[in-house]
């Protein structure tokens, strides 16, 4: 298939649309992304780019990019609360590529920044909210809030965990609460109590209440993040300093000294949803990616990862397939597998009976 000037209209410039957006371009296609926000920022915290991600990444020209703003990392480790090794291993895939890779450690907003810095100026759309998307077969159009509408021959879908493309085609199924809140804040190493001491990512866990610490030392700094059971759903949740400690009693004395020294002003406190998997990734003009897709759980680290992986695949079913609606069938036939099997791993993140102490009698509620 040709897909020069394909006209590709992506919604969404989080991770899974700006990485979509620069591998579709690779092929010549004529792509535009459409963001609601005016102006795309991230939250404060880190994450762990794995080497499929970074290889994909030098694939289509953009590690460079993202190595310059990131500290490569060799190893995780899991640890008790109290800082007694579970287990060392090194990231998965580091010698599967030709060239070595690891994973690079990286903070939200630099990697936000870094994938929409590779995107020619123009291609990518601010405060284009999309309202509805109508599948017409071989086209879709796209209407969005300020009135305004866009036909294209291909409809990316990366709208997120509360997608308005997969609410419009696909399922009305509302995101599901995890049962867990988040509470991450960006802190300097100097605040730290010692606890960094290298680039790899180390994860303490208690009962019901899981802390990582992912530094960023190229920025003299480290991303602390709390995941603590709670049945409390509001997605935004309201947590006091003194709840945010209580969270992680009876962790070494030094991860509760950096709680208590949080500025609350600072911490990113939420609850957390998935979606439970979609039967249909697409139609012969409109595919779902990323979250949209597949949102998961965050306790392995893989969302934004399979976005990214998501993008490429994407690109690669188009270069090899005779029409969209082929790519599009490819597309899920290679990526759905996997994204299913990490939605279901992911919410195995905790004992039955930590559950039972947060959600008594409900002990397979999310199996
Ligand atoms: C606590 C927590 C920790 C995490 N840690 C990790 C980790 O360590 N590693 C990892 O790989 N993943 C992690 N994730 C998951 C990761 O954040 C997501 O999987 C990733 O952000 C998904 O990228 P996306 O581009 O698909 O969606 P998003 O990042 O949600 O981007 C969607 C974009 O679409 C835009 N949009 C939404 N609706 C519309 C509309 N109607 N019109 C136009 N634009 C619209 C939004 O404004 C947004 O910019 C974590 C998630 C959480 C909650």
């Amino acid at each position: 298939m040709d897909t020069t000037d394909l006209r590709i209209a992506v919604v969404g410039g989080g991770y899974g649309g700006a990485a979509a957006a620069k591998a579709l371009s690779l092929l010549g296609a004529d792509v535009t992304v459409y963001e609601q926000a005016p102006r795309i920022s991230e939250v404060g915290a880190g994450i762990g780019l794995r080497p499929s991600t970074m290889d994909l990444f030098r694939r289509i020209g953009v590690f460079d990019a993202i190595d310059a703003v990131s500290s490569r990392s060799d190893y995780f480790e899991i640890l008790t609360g109290t800082c007694e090794p579970i287990m060392k291993e090194a990231w998965p895939g580091i010698d599967e590529f030709e060239i070595p890779t690891r994973t690079n450690l990286i903070h939200r907003g630099d990697f936000i920044d870094a994938l929409l810095g590779v995107l020619p100026d123009g291609m990518v759309h601010l405060g284009r909210k999309l309202e509805t998307v109508e599948d017409r077969g071989a086209t879709s159009v796209l209407t969005f809030a300020d009135g305004g509408t866009v036909e294209a021959d291909l409809v990316v879908g990366a709208d997120g965990i509360k997608s308005t493309v997969r609410r419009k085609l696909f399922t009305d199924a509302e995101p599901v609460f995890s049962g867990e809140h988040a509470y991450r804040a960006v802190i300097p190493i100097s605040d730290a109590h010692g606890m960094v001491v290298d680039d790899n990512l180390r994860m303490y866990i208690g009962r019901g209440t899981k802390i990582y610490l992912l530094p960023l030392r190229h920025r003299g700094q480290v991303s602390f993040d709390i995941t603590f059971l709670n049945p409390d759903g509001t997605w935004a949740p309201t947590v006091t300093q003194d709840q945010l400690v209580a969270s992680v009693e009876g962790f070494d004395e030094r991860l509760v000294a950096i709680a208590r020294g949080l500025d609350m002003n600072v911490v990113n406190l939420r609850a957390v949803y998935d979606i439970d998997p979609v039967e249909t990734w697409h139609t012969d003009s409109v595919t779902l990616l990323g979250d949209a897709a597949h949102s998961m759980l965050h306790h392995q680290g893989q969302g934004a990862n399979s976005a990214i992986m998501d993008a490429g695949a994407l690109a690669d079913a188009l270069a090899a397939a005779d029409s969209v609606p082929d790519a599009l069938a490819r597309f899920q036939a290679v990526r759905k597998p996997v994204t299913d099997e990490l939605q279901r791993i992911s919410r195995q993140g905790w004992s039955s009976d930590e559950i039972d102490d947060v959600f008594p009698g409900q002990k397979t509620a999310r199996t």
